[in-house]
């Protein structure tokens, strides 16, 4: 009987679910799945290792599954699939790990009531992902649970590099920049030795493209600056996250739009980005396909600002070895990674087209300057070994 580790991810309308066992020395994907749509129209899918389809349910339209009840679900789901198994605990992804959680950590009850003191820090997420942890703590208490926290990582960042220019006391009161993606940038910063000991020992920008996007710059694998901020909007443009604006123009849309907070808050998390720019689609995919000008734009203005960034922290790390593409746009788009590529031709970077069209994963010439990587992320085997190490089983 092996151990498993079941690892969570929880938001606003979705839980996601990955299931890892022991093999010999590592961890191994055995099942992975979502139940979606928890207010609305609920459905369960689970997938094997190779993708296929191995249990499905959906709710009728209108059923309020809940946290509760998606928990419910996947609980009697996992135990009927780990007859051979033994669960040794839960890893969830946690947004917000604030000044204090530099490392994941063993949840209690006193641990979930300081991680509940970040909720103003992340209004979105935090209390999503929350809400299973302390819904586990009540029905299991036996369960041992282990929080990871996309904040961690960056907290090697220097101190010039988290802070605002404001006022000190806003400053010790923790507005500052704390940094995002950190397990998609832990786990690239764990493979990158495999791939390339030089840029793994020196300076290396990594780009976690998907939905949300950010940068990051490692030095010798560790997170030195990067791209998001305070929360998880700044930065780069998104699907629909606005990234880096003008203070400005939030109290311009206040005083002149009569725009309150939340009306404020939908416009820069839901309604800007590529779809903004574009009115289409915030899927890179669909824009990518489009004959429309305003397609082109938002594409455009994503690449461009890429381009301006990767310069920003190839200046805090003063120099560059290798950049590394990430995450599902940054992973499956070559046309992307060609444009951020070219665009980077004056840091030295020669992309190899064939090998780009063949995803890599290196996808710069033998002769380039820095080297260039397309590399898959793995943020939930990130959070499974994290649980298995803190649990102490490793
Ligand atoms: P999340 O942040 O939700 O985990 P992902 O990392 O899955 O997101 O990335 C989703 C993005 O990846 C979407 O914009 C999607 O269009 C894009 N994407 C996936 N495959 C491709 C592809 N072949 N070409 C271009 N974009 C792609």
């Amino acid at each position: 009987m092996s151990d498993a580790i079941l690892v969570l991810n929880a938001g606003s309308s979705s839980i996601k679910f990955s299931l890892f066992v022991a093999r010999d020395e590592s961890l191994g994907p055995m099942l992975r799945g979502q139940i979606e749509g928890l207010f609305t129209h609920p459905r369960f899918v689970a997938k094997d290792d190779a993708g296929a389809t191995v249990s499905e349910k959906s709710w009728g339209e209108g059923t309020r599954l809940g946290h509760g009840g998606a928990l419910d679900h996947l609980a009697g789901y996992v135990r009927g699939e780990l007859a051979e198994h033994r669960l040794i605990g839960v890893g969830h992804r946690v947004v917000h790990g604030g000044l204090e959680y530099t490392r994941p950590v063993r949840i209690d009850a006193g641990v979930l009531a300081a991680l509940e003191k970040f909720v103003p820090l992340a209004p979105l997420h935090q209390p999503h992902n929350l809400t299973p942890i302390r819904l586990l703590l009540e029905r299991q208490p036996g369960l041992a649970q282990v929080a990871c926290f996309d904040t961690s990582f960056h907290r090697t960042n220097p101190e010039i590099a988290q802070r605002f220019a404001i006022p000190a006391e806003l400053h010790d009161a923790g507005v500052r920049r704390y940094g995002f993606h950190g397990l998609s940038y832990e786990y690239i910063a764990s493979v990158l030795p495999q791939h390339d000991a030089q840029a793994a020992r020196g300076k290396t920008v990594v780009l976690h493209l998907g939905n949300g996007a950010s940068m990051c710059a490692l030095e010798a694998g560790r997170s030195v600056a990067s791209t998001m901020g305070f929360t998880a909007v700044d930065g780069l443009p998104m699907g629909t996250r606005t990234g880096a604006l003008d203070p400005g123009v939030i109290l311009y849309l206040m005083d002149q739009r009569g725009m309150d907070a939340r009306a404020i808050e939908k416009l820069i998390y839901n309604q800007s980005g590529l779809l903004g720019v574009s009115g289409i689609s915030s899927d890179m995919r669909t824009l990518l396909a489009s004959d429309d000008s305003r397609a082109k734009t938002a594409v455009d203005l994503y690449c461009y600002r890429i381009r301006r960034e990767l310069g920003s922290l190839a200046a805090a790390l003063g120099g560059l070895d290798a950049i590394v593409f990430t995450a599902g746009i940054g992973e499956n788009s070559a046309a992307i990674r060609e444009r951020v590529c070219r665009d980077a031709a004056w840091l030295g970077v020669e992309l190899d087209p064939a090998a780009n069209a063949d995803r890599g994963p290196r996808i710069s010439t033998a002769a380039s300057r820095i080297a260039a990587w397309s590399l898959p992320t793995n943020e939930e085997l990130m959070i499974a070994r994290h649980t298995q190490r803190v649990l102490g089983s490793a």
